[in-house]
């Protein structure tokens, strides 16, 4: 048996140094690399099992082909000369009909391989399909980030270790990046460290940590602004750092003034003395590490509420100090040059780009959304599931049922998006590909070489790119490269060790210094932090931003129609919607669940383990309750993504959500979302009369 290093592809900022058991052509056990600074040995319990994954007998093996209606999932195999000749002429076809902005390429982080994950961006400009723009995950937060800090980057994450408070805001690292804990551990033995977890629930995080704030969603930069009021307050701001490094410290302090803690509490649903008792903790070190997450950000007003927590350690001066500041991604230390990959040097503006998130709205030929550009008539998808993990998923559904649009999936596993596509094709493991790797969560760039062949005919992104490139007449220097030459070349293009040396090496850390990664030398911008963002510089929804760190109330209100907001969590076994095909990981997640408040549920006559069914305009589902006070009433949470076949009906939970453009550069708002609750009997009576 040999023991081979690569690095975990999946969507999660941890991108974990691994080491895996290979004998005979199959994978065994995962572990995580105890070398790696940052991994520490440590890995998640869904990918320690991959072997169940790679192995699968559901895995797609052989291309295929569409024979009932559409998302009926009747499918006959087929050739991949006959799979990729079929996708060529229909996109041929249809760009001769419509023109090339009429083709779609679309993808996500499926893979978060350089090559894997984006070189389907080459094969669309070189041939001026429509551009994509990626808003699904990250948008709303770079917009939140880069408003005051201006650069995507930030105290070394393995510092939490030496912090004396780590406060995790809007985040369940225990579910999603299970590495932050091991250095939030390590700060708890050796410093008595305190972990601060703000979150609308008491998520499997906040049960472990010290002070647990479930504020009502889409509260947090009330929170951050009267934490801000009581360090002014209580005499904990550092004037001169704010008088060096930001712009605007006495509209700020003026500003302030009329937010205290009781006006916080309103909107936040906290009570004063949980905001002091935080504000305390917080403004009592130095040595404070925020590390923010992704789930705060998901809201209409989700992009001001990351401003005005980065504006926390700013008005304090906590960035200067070894293990402060705030953190949350490090993307901005990767000057990769991915022209190879991505075909760069042949990308045009002037092709038209449309939203991802919103998927939905330009199937079904939104204008807004399609601009002057044609309706979309021919997709090719690669590394994501939009049937189940897009917004409005009733309307991304009425979308795929077009008799005029043509799908091609390429997946691993038969998704509920793969079963409305025209021709499916089988895709490979991280396993069974090479592929090179940052990690936006810590500092490392690795190369993961493929370990074992693939089942069956199944084939990697970069030959589905090559095989249609060759029919199309794409051409570019990276269709003729093997994906260890495009990563080898990548590598040297970008100023890092050559591939062969990467392997020897295993990983390269590319932390910056602490000058740098502490902004002492001034911040993105020209220098200084904003407190008084340029909104209209990042995206064109900054309508109603806020010119000041300040709660925006633009969130979809809980009202008599629909009195609970929604929030949809991660779950701890899925990874949007990968893993769900493994039965031991849908053992442990149970079924689709609501959390709901004891107070809301008797309120409701619904019991533990009831049927409810959750609605509103765009749709309903139902679930299961579970009676759970870790939460404010009014708030349901649903940890997912479960496949909408686990769902009565057939529809995921994603049916709730409104794909709308959060402000100000566009985003999805799945933690925004206001529904109604019922028990299930007690709808279907209401329907039948
Ligand atoms: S924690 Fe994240 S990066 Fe690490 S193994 Fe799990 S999914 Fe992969």
């Amino acid at each position: 048996m040999d023991i081979r290093a690569t690095a975990c592809p999946h969507d999660c900022p941890s991108t974990c140094a691994l080491e895996i058991e290979v004998r005979d052509g199959r994978i065994g056990a995962v572990h995580g690399a105890k070398a790696n600074s940052y991994t520490a040995g440590v890995i998640c319990a869904k990918v320690a099992r991959y072997a169940e994954r790679v192995h699968h007998p559901d895995r797609l093996t052989h291309p295929l082909l569409r024979t009932g209606p559409k998302g009926a999932g009747q499918f006959r195999p087929i050739g991949w000369d006959e799979a990729l000749d079929r996708i060529a002429e229909a996109f041929q076809a249809v760009a001769a009909r419509y023109g090339a902005e009429a083709v779609w390429p679309y993808y996500y982080a499926g893979t978060m391989g350089l090559v894997q994950r984006d070189g389907i961006n080459r094969l669309r400009h070189v041939m001026r399909y429509s551009r994509q723009a990626n808003t699904i995950c990250t948008r709303i937060c770079e917009a939140g980030w880069m408003a005051g800090v201006g650069r995507i980057a930030g105290p070394d994450p393995r510092e939490m270790a030496d912090a004396d408070l780590i406060v995790m805001w809007g985040g369940n690292p225990v579910n999603t990046q299970v590495n932050v804990m091991t250095h939030i551990t390590r700060a708890r033995k050796q410093r008595g460290a305190a972990l601060v977890v703000v979150d609308p629930y008491r998520n499997a995080t906040a049960e472990v940590a010290d002070m647990h704030l479930a504020l009502r969603p889409g509260t947090d930069a009330a929170l951050a602004v009267a934490v801000m009021h009581i360090a002014l307050r209580d005499g904990h701001v550092d004037r001169d750092y704010m008088r060096r490094f930001s712009d605007d410290p006495p509209g700020l302090q003026a500003h302030l003034a009329a937010r205290p803690p009781p006006w916080a509490a309103a909107i936040t649903g906290l009570t004063v003395a949980e905001i002091e008792a935080f504000a305390a903790r917080y403004c009592a070190t130095e040595r404070a590490y925020i590390r923010c997450g992704y789930g705060f950000s998901r809201t209409r007003n989700g992009a001001a509420a990351l401003h005005a927590v980065t504006c926390l350690p700013t008005l304090t001066g906590k960035w200067k100090h070894p293990a402060g500041g705030a953190f949350w991604n490090h993307r901005a230390i990767y000057p990769w040059d991915k022209t190879l990959i991505e075909g760069l040097d042949v990308r045009s503006p002037a092709v038209r780009e449309l939203d991802m998130s919103r998927i939905g709205a330009v199937l079904t030929g939104d204008r807004a959304d399609l601009g002057a550009g044609p309706p979309v008539h021919a997709l090719l998808i690669q590394n994501t599931n939009p049937l189940t993990v897009a917004p409005d998923s009733n309307k991304v559904r009425r979308g795929f049922a077009r008799q005029d649009l043509f799908v091609a999936v390429h997946e691993q596993f038969m998704t509920e998006t793969a079963r409305w596509a025209d021709v499916v094709l089988p895709a490979t493991t991280f396993v069974e590909h090479d592929d090179l790797y940052n990690a936006g969560g810590h500092s490392h760039i690795q190369i993961g070489p493929k370990l074992i062949a693939p089942p069956g005919e199944c084939r990697s992104n970069h030959q589905v790119g090559q095989g249609l490139a060759a029919r199309l007449g794409a051409r570019h220097p990276g269709f003729d490269m093997t994906a260890m030459q495009l990563i080898d070349a990548t590598l040297k293009a970008s100023g890092w060790p050559d591939a062969e040396t990467l392997l020897r090496l295993r990983w390269v850390d590319a932390q910056e210094s602490f000058e740098a990664s502490h902004f002492l030398n001034g911040f993105g911008h020209d220098g200084k932090f904003r407190f008084a963002p340029d909104w209209a510089a990042i995206g064109p929804h900054h309508e109603g931003m806020p010119r000041l760190p300040d709660h925006m109330g633009n969130t979809d209100p809980a009202r008599p129609e629909a009195p609970f907001r929604l929030v949809t969590a991660p779950a701890r076994q899925f990874l949007n919607t990968s893993f769900t095909e493994m039965a031991s990981g849908r053992k442990l997640e149970g079924r689709p669940t609501a959390l709901i408040h004891p107070a809301d549920a008797e309120r409701l006559g619904i019991e533990d383990g009831t049927r409810m069914r959750l609605g509103n305009v765009r749709g309903q589902v139902v679930v299961h309750a579970r009676l759970f006070d870790g939460l404010q009433p009014g708030v349901l949470v649903v940890e997912s993504i479960w496949p909408g076949t686990y769902f009565e009906g057939g529809i995921g939970i994603n049916a709730l959500i409104a794909d709308d453009p959060a402000p100000p550069a566009g985003g999805a708002v799945f933690h925004d979302t206001a529904v109604w609750a019922q028990a299930a009997e007690a709808t279907l009576a209401v329907a039948a009369d």
